[in-house]
């Protein structure tokens, strides 16, 4: 892409960015769902990412695999499953910023964040205080939860969230900083999200783990909106650990299997408390299948059971596709294609004497990813339901937010120009 055209609202702007886009033919590796007969407009790859065409074939790969060597697959698979999961550690370290080391892909998101929590959030009577956001996503709430109550805490004491200030839309990043410093001494662990799930908003891992260190607390984000959206990383940022699923910007399909990062430092510590299984024990020894857990010390040291192969094949594809593209390449293309679906919603605005809608997510594009949350002023609902009609996927939140996501990999600025003229019909339509 090239930062040198000025944007414009017309077809003409939207197609000529498009031509100059490096990145432009990836969209031809993915199905494009159809909708009205033609292409939609699809918006939603922080929910659910496209099929890339190739993941038929990774995933027939194995079926075949399995229905020629049953057991025997385990060993002599094209790609033996009983190491399936190397192939990931580099891929996946690309897109996080990470140690080969530190990565592993297991487990589904939630699931995650519990094991990271059992080794990471530790509370003593003096240190057990968790600081997140407010309005984190509710299993992320539930998890944090659940954690306090097992540990015999009282949740109203030992969470802390951190909200946008009153009549904002996001959180000052300073507030952060500072709710760390107040709560120094009490706290145990800063676990935030890297961007919100609802306004979109990229928080600083950097600074956040930088304060939550000198406080003397441990620092993890859930990544759900950030792996594969935005520039990371995690090894030099020093976080603690993180986790993310894969099926949003990362497109390993409904409810793909998830990823872990665990810092260097804490891998070789094989005190660190943790809920083990077999395929976290050295695999020297695993199927000698003796009584004492000695564990992998390597991000994989934290895997419980043996690899879900079909789902990590889904997976595979799609990190094939982002190591061809690049992730910088991708977030700098993600970067640009909100900038012009944010210029565009400026532009309606400016055909009424009030505004209709207000763009929610942070303008400054070091504070978000490709997710912009637009508030509509009036008849938010009515007008979602008519977009979905125009071919237009996009996701309604209550009470009255559309988040519309732009990936890179597979949307275009014809699809934002294109969106942008059917938002503006459907106002019209509806304030007359
Ligand atoms: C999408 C999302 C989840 C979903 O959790 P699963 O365990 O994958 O069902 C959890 N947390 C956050 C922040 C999310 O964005």
């Amino acid at each position: 892409m090239n930062t040198s055209i000025s944007f414009s609202n017309t077809l003409t702007c939207a197609q000529q960015l498009d031509q100059q886009d490096s990145l432009h033919s990836f969209r031809d590796k993915f199905y494009i769902p159809i909708v009205n007969g033609k292409e939609c407009y699809y918006f939603t790859g922080n929910s659910l990412g496209l099929q890339p065409k190739t993941a038929q074939d990774y995933v027939l790969n194995e079926l075949e695999d399995w229905a020629n060597y049953g057991t025997e697959g385990y060993f002599h698979a094209r790609n033996p499953w009983v190491d399936y999961h190397d192939l990931f550690p580099n891929l996946v370290a690309d897109i996080v910023g990470a140690l080969p080391e530190e990565v592993v892909v297991m487990n589904q998101l939630t699931v995650n964040l519990h094991l990271l929590m059992v080794s990471f959030y530790r509370p003593t009577q003096d240190r057990f205080k968790i600081i997140c956001e407010a309005k984190a996503f509710p299993s992320d709430q539930y998890a944090f939860h659940s954690q306090v109550l097992f540990h015999g805490l009282n949740p109203a004491d030992a969470i802390i969230e951190v909200g946008p200030r009153e009549g904002t839309d996001y959180i000052e990043p300073s507030d952060i900083l500072e709710a760390i410093k107040k709560h120094g001494n009490e706290t145990a662990l800063v676990l935030f999200g890297g961007v919100n799930y609802y306004n979109g908003q990229l928080f600083d891992l950097k600074a956040i783990t930088k304060a939550a260190h000198e406080i003397g607390a441990l620092c993890g984000f859930d990544l759900a909106h950030a792996a594969g959206n935005v520039h990371l990383e995690l090894h030099e940022w020093d976080v603690d650990f993180a986790c993310w699923c894969t099926y949003k910007y990362l497109n390993s399909g409904p409810a793909g299997v998830a990823g872990a990062f665990i810092h260097q430092r804490h891998i070789f510590n094989s005190q660190l408390p943790r809920f083990a299984g077999w395929w976290g024990h050295n695999r020297e020894t695993r199927f000698k299948m003796g009584k004492e857990f000695d564990p992998i010390p390597t991000a994989e040291g934290w895997q419980l059971s043996n690899t879900s192969i079909l789902s990590m094949a889904a997976h595979k594809a799609s990190l094939d596709i982002f190591a061809e593209a690049g992730m910088h390449n991708l977030v700098k293309k993600g970067k640009h294609l909100s900038a012009y679906l944010i210029y565009i919603l400026d532009q309606i605005n400016q055909q009424f004497e009030e505004a209709v809608l207000k763009v929610i997510t942070p303008i400054n594009d070091n504070e978000r990813g490709c997710q912009v949350s637009i508030q509509l002023k009036q008849h938010g609902r009515k007008i979602f339901d008519e977009l979905k009609k125009e071919g237009v996927i996009a996701d309604w939140r209550e009470p009255d937010v559309i988040r519309v996501t732009p990936v890179p990999l597979y949307n275009r600025y014809e699809d934002v120009y294109q969106f942008g003229c059917i938002l503006q019909k459907l106002i019209i339509q509806f304030s007359a």
